[in-house]
């Protein structure tokens, strides 16, 4: 009988511990580099040009049909990639401007003669580089783009600049997020057009109202979850601040 009831109180200190261990885990997970598993879309990384950038192959895996985001450098590497894959390119889509993002475009363009596309008010960033004559402006946030099998929304985020735009695939739970969601972080927003109060704008009404479990793949460095960044942006100390508190710390305006 002593026994028995040892072994009760044993149990009983048991689930205590562990109904303490989910109490302290309320708050989101931070994930460390999470990766999308679909069994429709598969997407790859290739780091490009001296500022590392992210340029993606969102490929069909039924297809082959593949949507390049940010070809930003090295254009013989990337077609190469997507030869050896035996990639059908469909399209590019950049999320702005800037040159590490966008110096592939013209020759990936030329060589699979496909569209691409960016927001219309990034025009006047775009003046300089090659690219500009042939862009197809987007200028409709409700129009998804129905490409490679998928519905991708346009989701205009300015604040690094005045036309970025995120790329939205919600069957899949992705985004595309280039320079204005980064893991930790927000973009720079003090580089041409860029604008703090937009970019805080951007994070809280569009953004952060996407669900927690959706995959940001950003313009540079690792992918992360909305949730986490709800939890861990370092901009999210400023979003409920008068504008007048706000400040810039080294490059990165908050
Ligand atoms: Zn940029």
């Amino acid at each position: 009988m002593k026994k028995r009831i040892f072994v009760l109180i044993f149990m009983a200190l048991i689930l205590l511990v562990f109904a303490g261990c989910s109490d302290a885990n309320e708050t989101a997970e931070i994930l460390y580099n999470p990766e999308i598993k679909s069994d429709y879309m598969e997407i790859m990384t290739h780091i490009v040009s001296s500022f590392d950038t992210n340029c993606y192959f969102i490929a069909n895996k039924q297809t082959g049909e593949t949507i390049i985001a940010d070809p930003g450098d090295n254009a013989a590497l990337l077609i190469k990639m997507l030869e050896e894959n035996e990639l059908k390119p469909v399209v590019i889509l950049l999320t702005h401007a800037h040159g590490d993002h966008t110096g592939a475009a013209e020759k990936l363009r030329k060589t699979f003669e496909i569209p691409v596309y960016a927001w219309i008010d990034e025009k006047a960033n775009f003046s300089g580089f090659a690219v500009t004559k042939n862009i197809t402006w987007l200028d409709d946030e409700n129009a998804p783009l129905e490409i490679a099998g998928f519905s991708v929304r346009i989701i205009h985020t300015p604040g690094h600049t005045v036309g970025s735009v995120c790329y939205y695939v919600e069957s899949e739970n992705v985004i595309f997020s280039g320079d204005t969601m980064f893991r930790g972080r927000s973009g720079r927003t003090d580089l041409a057009t860029g604008d703090l109060n937009a970019m805080i704008d951007s994070f809280k009404n569009k953004l952060y109202t996407l669900s927690d479990e959706t995959i940001v793949y950003p313009g540079h460095g690792m992918t992360t979850v909305i949730g986490s960044e709800k939890e861990q942006s370092a901009i999210n100390e400023f979003i409920n601040t008068d504008a007048s508190e706000r400040r810039c710390i080294k490059y990165v305006c908050y």
